[in-house]
């Protein structure tokens, strides 16, 4: 009797250390477990108060290093509305926010197509010599420049047909020119090349003749300084409807034709209507640049311009 009550109480013993040995193992074990998670970006993020939703974004988007710049910054509301846009750069992370801490009355993805191509510098101030290797994405505009010498590979004189006198473009342009003007005919349009390659001296004679007659803000606002204009690459293109040669081609049934096809050739409309802010330039429904087919139908489906194209796929991929 007494030796079974001795073997009660041993039991009784062993289960209690059992026990002990668990609750310690298990606050061990979860000690450990904070310790770790105190290691993780969530907990940091979480302590400069980024919402789990936005550490989500933020995980997905940011590398490592680029989490622990922002663990050293104060939070930031816009943060994520910035980065989960489709043209976010990093390298322009700073510039965005405080473009827009200027500039609140701006959509933030507003803010981040003008800040991609350079707007919250004043035009022709801190001019980048444009040198793209494949010259036919060359970006010349009031931010890069050609070289006064500068003249472009392969310029051919173009024909009476496709052309009005004087003009001379990039073969391979030219060659595309020429299938878009016989596709607008079929479709009933003539579309005429009224001006193409242009050298440094003519643009200059063209910006100072503006100059003098309107003064510099008007001639700025309608014609490229030279060394600026993308006339100067021979990949450029001003056209005209040959029924309808005036200022306005803008209001022409050719004009709708290009707007719907000219991509389909490797066009695109430069400088569209309601672009101006990220051109620069007024609305030129004349004004055609060839980048190619694959590029121009991109460009077209996403509606951004040129600059913007160049600024996050190519520009991006440089550096
Ligand atoms: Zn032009």
């Amino acid at each position: 009797m007494k030796k079974k009550l001795k073997i009660k109480k041993q039991a009784k013993k062993k289960l209690i250390i059992f026990i002990l040995i668990i609750i310690i193992s298990v606050g061990g074990f979860k000690l450990f477990n904070d310790y770790l998670y105190r290691q993780t970006y969530e907990y940091k993020l979480l302590q400069i108060n980024y919402s789990l939703n936005e550490i989500k974004i933020i995980e997905e988007e940011f590398n490592d290093k680029q989490i622990d710049t922002l663990l050293t910054k104060e939070y930031n509301p816009n943060l994520t509305k910035i980065i989960s846009d489709k043209y976010f750069i990093y390298n322009n992370l700073n510039r965005y926010l405080n473009y827009y801490n200027e500039n609140k009355d701006i959509d933030l993805n507003k803010v981040i197509s003008l800040i991609n191509v350079n707007r919250d510098n004043a035009f022709y101030e801190k001019p980048i010599k444009t040198n793209y290797k494949d010259e036919k994405l060359m970006l010349v505009n009031k931010y890069y420049y050609l070289d006064k010498d500068y003249e472009p590979e392969n310029i051919i004189t173009t024909t009476g047909t496709y052309s009005y006198a004087n003009n001379s473009l990039n073969e391979e342009t030219y060659n595309a020119y020429q299938e878009l003007y016989n596709a607008a005919k079929i479709d009933g349009h003539t579309i005429l090349i009224v001006s193409s390659y242009r050298n440094f001296e003519y643009q200059e004679e063209l910006w100072n003749e503006r100059k003098e007659l309107y003064g510099t803000r008007k001639a700025d606002e309608y014609a490229a300084r030279a060394g600026h204009s993308e006339h100067q690459t021979g990949y450029a293109v001003d056209v005209a409807d040959f029924y309808d040669v005036n200022d306005k081609f803008g209001d022409t049934e050719s004009y709708i034709w290009m707007k719907e096809n000219a991509h389909k050739y490797g066009f695109i409309l430069r400088y569209p209507k309601d672009k101006e802010d990220i051109t620069g330039y007024s609305y030129e429904p004349w004004h055609y640049r060839y980048v190619g087919k694959e590029i121009a139908n991109k460009i077209y489906q996403e509606n951004i311009t040129f600059d913007e194209y160049y600024a996050y796929y190519l520009d991006k991929e440089v550096n």
